[in-house]
């Protein structure tokens, strides 16, 4: 080998020549984040999987760019755009970019050793831990997502009723949790995966929109006379139908007077703790659960992916997970110093650095442009619902709680030809670039649901899009 070897192959051999193609890039990247609002989703063409087909004989960078422009940027989920509403996804952050650069030029490996990004890390961990009210003992780690933070969460849960649980396995301990019905998807999946099972998980019936907290009761002690071990309690704070919330108050006190773990699903609605006071009593007592699941990617608006398990216990939290073979041991000072480490804490070892993009977007553009933008969004919910509620044919499913708004085209007709129509416009807006709505069923009908998790969404586009829909009932309805 050469002493003037640049990285082989691997590394740029004409250093002014990347610095003029990363720039290129830039520009056209900084290009579509400028002209947003022109950018909905549009379908990816047809042959779409040829043309992203691996060539592997390298190719020119400029050639690769080119590709990138034209094949790549385009072709975006459509969530960038102002007027995407379908499922709760976040709009991306212009601080994204700069972080994202920053961070891969340092590809720091956040599983620990002592180096600046956990430090960052730890910073923004005890950021939100404080915005949620846990003590300052509280642990946490940023995650893909609810979903893995919701694994994290129970296997440290599981932990504390079953104590030989990392050697001999959960046994015969018939253990049981508890959520409302409507709790997402990622609780269910988490128990089957840590092998408590979904039968295992008992489904509440609402109240109110709410988890009925006297029908919890009477399961618990239904339970436990079958000779069941109810260890898990888990709160919404954000259903994904209709953005409605449990009464964390009451699910303490249950919590703590029935000896169960209580942990609270705030993928999105967790960040209503730092909106305006009336939408933040939506999240009261959550700071007094055992864990807490939250998403930076959803209602904090941060690229993906980026989620965050917090446990109040840091001892529960790292007894069931902190193991470290020969080589991965510590030491007092050089680089494997730094304890704690993060790979202690969850599920992986070598972590990416998802730190920076958050502490980005909040020395940026500060907490309170958030909690403005996640106030809006609850007021643009409301917004929708008022001109919902001024078509004559519209109706609401549900009434807006925080930032869902769930509504059918056409009252008028029976409920089979409601959920055809209402799908159909759903499709159809989203294919004209109109507006993204998704659909969800609410007592039996399919209706279009508004998740608005969108910093960039304006009031004119609320009342364009209903005036889309209105007008797509219309033509529909004629026909049909
Ligand atoms: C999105 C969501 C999840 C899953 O979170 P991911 O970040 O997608 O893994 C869980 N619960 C609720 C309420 C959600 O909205």
């Amino acid at each position: 080998m050469q002493d003037d070897f640049k990285g082989g192959k691997l590394d740029p051999q004409d250093a002014d020549a990347f610095r003029a193609q990363a720039h290129r890039l830039l520009d056209a990247c900084l290009d579509q984040l400028e002209t947003a609002d022109e950018r909905p989703w549009q379908c990816p063409p047809d042959d779409i999987d040829q043309r992203y087909e691996i060539q592997a004989n390298g190719r020119d960078v400029d050639d690769v760019i080119d590709q990138i422009q034209g094949d790549v940027l385009p072709y975006h989920g459509g969530n960038t755009h102002p007027k995407f509403w379908g499922w709760v996804q976040g709009s991306g952050l212009a601080s994204d970019l700069i972080a994202s650069m920053a961070s891969s030029v340092v590809n720091a490996n956040l599983g620990g050793r002592h180096h600046g990004a956990n430090h960052m890390e730890r910073a923004v961990v005890d950021w939100a831990r404080a915005k949620m009210g846990f003590p300052e003992t509280a642990s946490g780690l940023l995650v893909a997502g609810t979903s893995q933070a919701t694994v994290i969460s129970f296997q440290a849960a599981r932990l504390r009723v079953v104590k030989d649980l990392r050697v001999s396995g959960q046994g015969a301990h018939h253990l049981t949790a508890y959520a409302a019905a409507g709790v997402h998807n990622a609780t269910r999946k988490a128990l089957e995966l840590l092998g408590v099972g979904a039968d295992n998980l008992r489904l509440v019936p609402l109240k109110n929109g709410q988890m009925d907290v006297d029908a919890l009761r009477d399961m618990l002690h239904q339970d436990r006379a079958k000779g069941c071990i109810p260890f898990l309690l888990v709160g919404t704070a954000g259903s994904v139908d209709i953005g409605g919330f449990d009464d964390l108050t009451a699910l303490a006190d249950v919590a703590e007077n029935e000896g169960l773990w209580l942990h609270v699903d705030g993928a999105f609605g967790a960040w209503t703790r730092i909106a305006a006071p009336a939408i933040r009593t939506l999240t009261d007592g959550i700071e007094r659960a055992d864990s807490i699941a939250l998403d930076f990617h959803k209602w904090m608006y941060v690229g993906y992916d980026c989620g965050m398990v917090l446990i109040c216990n840091e001892e529960e939290h790292r007894a069931a997970f902190a193991a470290r073979p020969a080589y991965l041991q510590g030491a007092d000072r050089g680089l494997a110093g730094g304890e704690p480490w993060f790979t202690d804490y969850g599920i992986d070892l070598s972590r990416g650095n998802r730190a920076l993009k958050v502490w980005c977007a909040l020395e940026i553009y500060g907490e309170a442009a958030f909690a403005d933008a996640i106030t809006g969004n609850c007021q643009l919910a409301r917004l929708m619902a008022d001109e919902v509620t001024t078509q004559p044919l519209m109706a609401l499913g549900v009434d807006v709680i925080s930032n869902i708004c769930v509504f059918t085209a056409r009252r008028d007709l029976p409920a089979a030809a409601q959920s055809a129509l209402n799908s159909e416009i759903a499709q159809n807006l989203q294919e004209s670039g109109e507006a993204v709505f998704s659909t969800t069923g609410i007592n039996g009908v399919t209706m279009l649901r508004a998740a608005i998790t969108n910093h960039r969404t304006r009031p004119v586009d609320i009342v364009a899009a209903i005036k889309a829909v209105a007008r797509e009932a219309c033509d529909l309805g004629e026909s049909s």
